[in-house]
């Protein structure tokens, strides 16, 4: 009975993928941000990383509402006076395993980025971070986007191109988002039967 669900979450999740390739609709994926840092560069960053997973057939929704218990998005805070002993070198970190938040460094991410990098490198923590969540995995590539830590060479590649996800990173990514769309189906049944809806 199990593997026969999990069959119709795995055809569902399809058949929303079949639907993305017919070039409407992409399945989409909920950011709830908090309000702070620079917001302008903020924004830039969000529809720049929005435009990163674009490119692999993810659509990005971002929020400004704090998320609920039960909610769905991925939960990003901005991080301010970051202490020194706090993770010292990391700009963010997510915790996949315990509902899917993450927390960026803002004031580090600034200091490192210098003036042209600084949305650019932003966007790119956004999306390594979100991709640790959605993969449901602290997994790190050898290189591009889920690279453990970045280098000089990546970050002049940021400017230039934007750093990439593997072929092996998209492949963690489409199931992860599997797993999580099913995840949701689940809970919006219980939700129905608790609901006492007809
Ligand atoms: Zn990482």
């Amino acid at each position: 009975m199990r593997n026969v669900r999990n069959s119709w979450y795995g055809l569902l999740f399809l058949a929303v993928l079949a639907r993305a390739g017919g070039g409407s609709v992409k399945p989409d994926v909920e950011v709830c941000l908090n309000p702070g840092g620079d917001a302008a560069a903020v924004l830039r960053a969000e529809s720049m990383a929005t435009r990163i997973y674009g490119e692999i057939g993810i659509n990005l929704v971002w929020r400004r509402e704090s998320a609920g218990v039960d909610s769905s998005c991925v939960v990003i805070t901005l991080a301010e006076r970051t202490p020194d002993r706090e993770r010292p070198g990391a700009l963010a970190y997510a915790l996949p395993f315990e509902g899917g938040s993450v927390v960026v460094f803002d004031d580090r991410v600034r200091a490192l980025g210098w003036r042209s990098l600084t949305t650019t490198l932003l966007a790119h923590v956004f999306a390594h971070e979100i991709a640790h969540v959605l993969q449901g995995l602290d997994h790190h590539s050898g290189s591009g986007m889920m690279k453990s830590r970045w280098e000089y060479s990546d970050y002049k590649e940021m400017e230039r191109e934007g750093l990439a996800f593997t072929h092996d990173d998209i492949e963690m990514l489409r199931r992860g988002l599997e797993l999580r769309l099913a995840r949701n189906l689940r809970r919006s049944a219980r939700d129905d039967v608790n609901g006492g809806g007809l």
